[in-house]
């Protein structure tokens, strides 16, 4: 669907990298977490030191990559970019460590799938920018350590709880990404097609900012279908009817709700008169498995208040009744 957590192969391509923002003043939204940064990073330069170590969380494709890059830019250092799953033997991240030149940024992504070994070759990195290697087998094994050049690694989660706390413990900052507004991702949209040549009006643009879930990686996925379609049509310029005519074609509905999401509300509504109804059985109803619904499609059903989480299990709530056209039971009782 348009909603995988994961990003497309293609959209590692040059086009993805030519959209992508390349410095604080091009990145869209995030003021609280920007200001924050800008601080950091003036500090860190004055001081001549690498930044802080930092850890940004929250849900897939609000622009966690891209901030890290960014920092890096800003610093004038380079970015490795890595993902926890595939560092899995102890030589993957000691590697990656050996490799760093001073102050460059390391970034990895998932960091809450670190596997353990992997996580405590990376504590005496971040405290005192030091690897012990373990020289021989067994128990009978000496540590030597090897000094690094001091870095900053950017940690991106969409779990932080999932964190283990020695870990969490050694970021000096922890930053929160929010969904995007409207406007800020109307902005994302009008820059991305400005970029790609494209001709569209403003409340075309706010269209399809309406259906991007608040996530920036979807605002510019859905402008790419948009464009496909007005192409094939023929049309010149998108206006707010060939956007809404377009997604319509691609399933998803005026307030960005895909299949997955329709199908979630509508078996707790069908089927359990809104519920509470548990993950698993959620997850079986629908075939995605239960971390990316957790992950992916319930923090924005309950940013739009479609969706609460309860001890019980999951409730649709009254609004999410009437979007999809159903009366909702006795609202006193939800
Ligand atoms: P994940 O959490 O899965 O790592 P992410 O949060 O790192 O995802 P990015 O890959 O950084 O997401 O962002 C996805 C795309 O959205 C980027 O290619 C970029 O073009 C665009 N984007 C992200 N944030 C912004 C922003 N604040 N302003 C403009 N464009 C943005």
């Amino acid at each position: 669907t348009i909603l995988q957590a994961e990003p497309e192969p293609e959209e590692r391509s040059k086009q993805e990298e030519k959209i992508r923002p390349q410095c604080l003043t091009e990145y869209i939204g995030q003021k609280d977490l920007k200001d924050v940064l800008d601080i950091a990073i003036r500090a860190a330069k004055s001081r001549q030191e690498p930044l802080d170590h930092l850890l940004l969380y929250g849900p897939p494709g609000l622009g966690k990559t891209t901030m890290s890059l960014i920092l890096a830019q800003e610093m004038g250092v380079k970015c490795k970019i890595a993902s926890a799953p595939a560092l899995e033997r102890p030589r993957d991240i000691m590697g990656l460590l050996i490799s760093l030149q001073p102050g460059d940024v390391l970034f990895i992504d998932e960091i809450h799938r670190l596997a353990k070994v992997a996580e405590e070759l990376l504590y005496p990195a971040m405290e005192d920018f030091r690897v012990d290697i373990p020289l021989g087998k067994g128990k009978s094994a000496k540590m030597q350590s090897m000094s690094l050049p001091p870095f900053t690694l950017v940690g991106a989660t969409t779990r932080v709880g999932a964190l283990t706390s020695p870990l969490r413990d050694r970021f000096g900052l922890i930053q929160r990404l929010r969904f995007y507004e409207i406007d800020e991702l109307t902005e994302i949209v009008l820059r991305t097609a400005a970029l790609l040549k494209m001709n569209i009006t403003q409340s075309g643009g706010e269209e399809i900012a309406r259906r991007a879930r608040g996530t920036p990686r979807i605002a510019n996925r859905l402008l790419k279908r948009v464009r496909d379609f007005a192409e094939v049509k023929a049309f010149r310029e998108i206006d707010r009817d060939i956007a809404a005519e377009a997604l319509q074609l691609f399933n998803v509905d005026p307030c960005g709700l895909d299949w997955t999401d329709r199908r979630l509300l509508s078996f707790m509504i069908e089927r359990h008169n809104g519920g509470p109804v548990g993950l698993e059985t959620l997850a079986a109803s629908t075939g995605e498995d239960a971390q990316t619904i957790e992950e992916v499609y319930e923090p924005y059903l309950m940013q739009i208040g479609y969706l609460s989480r309860t001890p019980r299990g999951r409730v649709a709530t009254a609004a999410a009744w009437k979007h999809l056209g159903y009366t909702p039971p006795d609202t006193h009782q939800m």
